[in-house]
């Protein structure tokens, strides 16, 4: 069978869901590969660099689709790319199956099977075709290069001749997969960081990363009692109260505001309000990584950086892990590979799509013509 990754079509999309390298593995697989032409040059990866590793070079899109028996791909598929899809071919990409009804019955119409990289079930067997973790650890790494970049001064606390600069100080809200990465990159960059999260079992890995967790000052035993299955839920009125009378505290003292916080299937939390965007000193920074869902911070624009009255710059950008395409793609591509090795359990070139097995269940939401969303409950944790 053949594997082909087409250009992504999404404005400013530089990531691809194949390289030369992850093509060389899903060779050994017994697959052909087969890529449309440019489709990974924004990530750095020519088409020459493709031809050397063994693949194919197809002219457009169209005739990529057509030739392809499984196609990989990186964003959320649109309604022209849907309509490619047939019997017996399968597409592996992010799919949005939540909030995407439409492209559901459309591959159920085409009678295409889909696999929907957010679904992969996130359990331990199924680490290596995580996406979302792989997307979420470089964004939170290049949320603090970004804030870097437009903050004025140095991470790290310097003596020098020229006088004694003093650490920056960085608070990370939210500390999941994307939340860690930030506060792993602050820290090695020689901040003080803080990180605050609803979820308390997270002080441990906090402070682990050399960062301080910020405990509130609530009555209840434990830091919210709301969590569920490793995910957070909505905070009661009070937590929440708490939680923003530690931040309006924080804010002043604060350089750099790194904002992760999600619960899933809603939208982000507000909880870095204009009063304590207000309360921050001049060059300060927030980057808020929940833009996409409405945003952390209530004055974050999505896709946009502005700058208030009173010279706080925030970063609401959406396309932090496409800012880092080259890092991205490999990631990605290799989450594939491994999705497809599962795929491929005789490593004969042919896909063995086992709805049986939990992992690929879970993922898939469209299959011969049938939509398969949600998922049930898996039966192994
Ligand atoms: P996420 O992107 O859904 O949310 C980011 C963080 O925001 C979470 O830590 C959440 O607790 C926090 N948050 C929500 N509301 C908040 C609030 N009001 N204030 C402060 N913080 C708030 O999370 P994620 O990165 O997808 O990770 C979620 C969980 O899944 C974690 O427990 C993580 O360890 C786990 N996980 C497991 C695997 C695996 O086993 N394979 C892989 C990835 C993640």
């Amino acid at each position: 069978m053949k594997i082909g990754t087409p250009k992504e079509i999404y404005e400013g999309e530089a990531r691809v869901a194949m390289t030369p390298d992850s093509a060389t593995q899903l060779q050994k697989l017994g697959y052909e590969c087969a890529i449309e032409s440019g489709a990974g040059a924004a990530a750095g990866f020519s088409d020459a660099t493709y031809e050397a590793a063994g693949v194919e070079i197809v002219k457009t899109a169209a005739q990529l689709w057509k030739s392809a028996d499984i196609i990989a791909k990186v964003r959320q598929p649109n309604e022209t790319e849907l309509k490619r899809l047939s019997k017996d071919k399968t597409l592996i990409s992010f799919f949005n199956p939540g909030g995407n009804a439409e492209g559901l019955e459309l591959a159920k119409s085409k009678g295409g099977n889909v696999i929907a990289m957010e679904m992969v079930p996130r359990i331990s067997r199924a680490q290596k075709m995580d996406a979302l973790s792989s997307m979420a650890n470089i964004a939170g790494y290049r949320a603090v290069i970004e804030a870097g970049n437009n903050f004025g001064r140095f991470f790290t606390g310097q003596i020098t001749a020229a006088g004694k600069v003093p650490p920056a100080k960085v608070l990370v809200v939210g500390a999941g997969v994307a939340g860690l990465a930030a506060i792993g990159t602050a820290t090695s960059l020689g901040a003080i960081t803080y990180a605050f999260d609803v979820r308390p079992e997270v002080a441990e890995q906090v402070e682990s990363m050399g960062a301080e967790f910020v405990y509130l000052d609530f009555k209840e035993e434990s830091q919210d009692g709301a969590a569920s299955g490793g995910y957070a839920s909505v905070s009661s009125p009070e937590f929440r109260e708490a939680q923003l009378a530690k931040f309006r505290e924080l804010a002043p003292e604060v350089d750099i505001v790194i904002t992760t916080a999600l619960i899933p299937n809603r939208e982000a939390p507000e909880l870095w309000t204009e009063d304590m965007v207000n309360s921050m000193k001049p060059g300060s920074v927030i980057v808020d990584l929940a833009a996409e869902k409405g945003g952390n911070c209530k004055l974050t624009v999505a896709d946009e950086k502005i700058v208030t009255d009173n010279g706080v710059t925030i970063i609401g950008y959406t396309d932090f892990p496409s800012r880092m395409a080259a890092q991205a793609s490999t990631l990605y591509a290799t989450n594939i590979r491994h999705m497809m090795t599962d795929l491929t359990p005789e490593k004969d070139g042919k896909v063995a799509h086992n709805m049986e097995d939990d992992v690929i269940r879970g993922a898939t939401v469209a299959f011969q013509g049938e939509i398969t969303f949600p998922p049930p409950p898996p039966k192994v944790q």
